[in-house]
């Protein structure tokens, strides 16, 4: 069966998912940033519900052509750290590879939207990926490669089994990690043939799951989840602060719980990058600390991921997660799950 895939403000229109009213508005936004909606996703939307938090993620705004100061093309700053086209190296014992520059979706928050879409990015050549290889190759201390994008399972099962095969090949390389989103965009491409190109007799391999809300967990999703997992590759989670999507202790709860429901550990929620024209997704950072307090104080400690930013510019990332430990009267006090503090004796 063939996935339609909604790819304009006009399809989105004959959808019903934007009003008649909005379609000339959203013009330029459609000009500016790519659009692609697979039907399936398309269909957990509720177009009754103007605050839809899978429609959120995904419809294009007017707010999007509102740029803000301090908004970047590279909020990252990965260009900075990119000693061959598509490898970015900015930890020691780290690279990434920007294996696609396509998606089967267009998140309307993308970090890298201004780098992403059908028009944007260029695939790897033959050659890039030889010299990605052989750097990776000349450089002893580099223990893992993340695959990324765009999403890096927009490669084919044979491109992707090839990345795995010559990974393999260089012994320092121990961990093979691919961040993708598309057990939840496209379930029906996470075939047991794929999930089999992705895995390795000699490599440890971790994939990182983005979804955004506990609803983009349709059980196709759960099983493609299952598949990967039956093929010994670990899952780990990856979700963005989104206003009106994850902002709330309940939906941050469920999201989660919806994680760890698919054998998925929750392992990064990251404060949004400041790429173009998302300022009405921030959420503010203190009271992201508040929610993920509140969901270190209820939930699961293997519910709660690591609250992180990737500081402007490309120095790293930074954990923004409240602290259980201070010091008080020149002791260690420390905070426990009743919000009560307790000191140490030393
Ligand atoms: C986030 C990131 C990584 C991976 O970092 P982890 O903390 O190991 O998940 C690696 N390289 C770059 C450039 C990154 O931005
Ligand atoms: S799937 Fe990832 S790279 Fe693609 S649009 Fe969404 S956030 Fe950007």
């Amino acid at each position: 069966m063939t996935t339609i895939t909604l790819r304009s403000v006009a399809d989105l229109a004959e959808a019903g998912l934007v009003g008649e009213a909005q379609v000339a508005r959203l013009a330029d936004v459609g000009v500016a940033y790519a659009i692609a909606l697979p039907q399936p996703l398309a269909a957990l939307i509720d177009p009754a519900d103007a605050s839809d938090p899978i429609a959120r993620q995904y419809v294009p705004s007017p707010e999007e052509l509102e740029i803000q100061p301090g908004e970047s093309a590279d909020p990252i700053g990965d260009a900075r750290h990119s000693p061959v086209p598509g490898l970015v190296h900015r930890y020691r014992d780290r690279v990434l590879i920007k294996a696609a520059s396509t998606c089967p979706v267009y998140c309307r928050f993308c970090f890298r939207r201004e780098m992403v879409g059908p028009e944007k990015g260029e695939a790897l050549t033959k050659t890039d990926l030889d010299a990605i290889f052989a750097y990776i190759e000349g450089q002893p201390e580099i223990f893992e490669v993340i695959l990324t994008g765009g999403d890096p399972l927009m490669l084919s099962a044979a491109r992707a089994r090839e990345i795995t095969r010559r990974l393999e090949a260089i012994d320092h390389v121990k961990l093979i990690r691919w961040h993708t989103r598309m057990p939840v965009t496209r379930p029906d491409r996470i075939t047991p043939a794929y999930a089999e190109a992705l895995s390795s007799q000699t490599k440890a391999v971790f994939l990182a799951v983005h979804a955004n809300h506990a609803r983009e967990f349709k059980p196709d999703a759960v099983a493609a989840c299952r598949r990967l997992a039956s093929q010994g590759i670990a899952l780990v989670s990856q979700s963005v602060l989104l206003r009106g999507v994850n902002d709330s202790v309940e939906a941050l709860g469920d999201l989660m719980r919806a994680f760890l429901s698919a054998g998925i550990k929750p392992y990064y929620l990251h404060q949004l990058d400041a790429a173009p024209g998302t300022a009405h997704f921030r959420v503010p950072v203190e009271e992201g600390q508040r929610l993920v307090r509140a969901l270190r104080d209820n939930a699961s400690g293997l519910a709660v991921p690591h609250y992180v930013i990737d500081i402007p510019g490309g120095v790293s990332k930074a954990s923004l997660a409240l602290s259980d430990i201070e010091r008080r009267d020149d002791r260690w006090a420390v905070r426990g799950r009743d919000g009560e503090i307790y000191p140490l004796a030393d």
